[in-house]
């Protein structure tokens, strides 16, 4: 295995971790020498790809994980597609564009960039919505983007660079690219360290440091790098210490309050914005 973010060979045993959200077992990460991004070792075939996102997968489908509680996750899941919009406003305007959103999920971010443009594509291994169209293989999208979104997608590509390079050709000139991405090392992986759910075993096949998603996006001119996070930077906490589900609703909600002055300030999310 090379280093899944720059390619180096300089790779070191680092940590192992269980599986998360999931019964697999253990996982091995390794640490690249050269840009210190965490890798996984393990490779999936696309039927094991598809069981790791399979209906018991919490994360596509907030209604179901959330049950009764699913108002307030949805009221926060507009926000987190507001941010995001407001946020890409700082580079581009988002009027008429074509725009594609990688690992789109439920599509609400697709939603919300309806009310800007009727040229809204996503790409996901699973389709979960037939209003908007969805590929699921990048060599088959027959246009050109002004704007690329990837949040907290390229991490779960067994090859970044390689999606990278697609993401490239897919890009006009001048087009915008815009990743999230859980980042090593952070605050969050200080504490909790194998448990941490930025390493979201065994889904996230990297974990990028600074070094190596500068080194993935070299063809790029880097535009901005930031802790900026869409989502309220609790995520990783909260799927630290609980299993999302509706029984775990309040207790959630609770130490989202009780630990937001620690993970407010954290820095367990980077958030890149680059220009062809
Ligand atoms: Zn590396």
């Amino acid at each position: 295995m090379n280093c899944r973010a720059c390619n180096s060979k300089n790779l070191d045993f680092y940590i192992t971790s269980k599986s998360q959200l999931i019964e697999l077992g253990n996982f091995n990460f390794y640490i690249c020498k050269d840009c210190k991004s965490l890798n996984l070792e393990a490779s999936f075939s696309i039927e094991e790809l598809k069981m790791l996102y399979s209906k018991d997968y919490p994360l596509f489908d907030m209604r179901r994980t959330w049950g009764k509680y699913y108002k307030f996750v949805e009221f926060e899941m507009q926000n987190v597609v507001k941010r995001r919009i407001n946020y890409i406003k700082k580079f581009t305007s988002l009027e008429n564009k074509f725009i594609l959103d990688l690992g789109c999920g439920d599509g609400s971010f697709l939603i919300g960039l309806k009310n800007y443009s009727s040229n809204i594509f996503g790409f996901d291994i699973v389709k979960l919505r037939k209003d908007i169209e969805i590929f699921d293989n990048l060599d088959s999208i027959p246009y050109k983007f002004d704007i690329i979104t990837a949040y907290h997608y390229l991490e779960h590509e067994e090859n970044p660079r390689i999606i990278v390079d697609k993401v490239y050709e897919l890009l006009k000139t001048g087009g915008i690219f815009i990743i999230e991405t859980p980042k090593f090392p952070s605050f969050g992986f200080s504490i909790f360290k194998d448990k941490w759910a930025g390493l979201h075993t065994p889904r996230h096949f990297v974990v990028f440091s600074k070094k190596g998603l500068f080194t993935v996006l070299q063809r790029f001119k880097i535009l901005k790098y930031s802790n900026f996070s869409s989502y309220s930077k609790y995520i990783l906490y909260g799927l630290t210490l609980f299993k999302p589900n509706e029984e775990n609703f309040i207790r959630w909600t609770i130490f989202m309050f009780l630990l937001y002055p620690i993970y407010t300030f954290s820095d367990d999310i980077l958030t890149i914005v680059v220009k062809k």
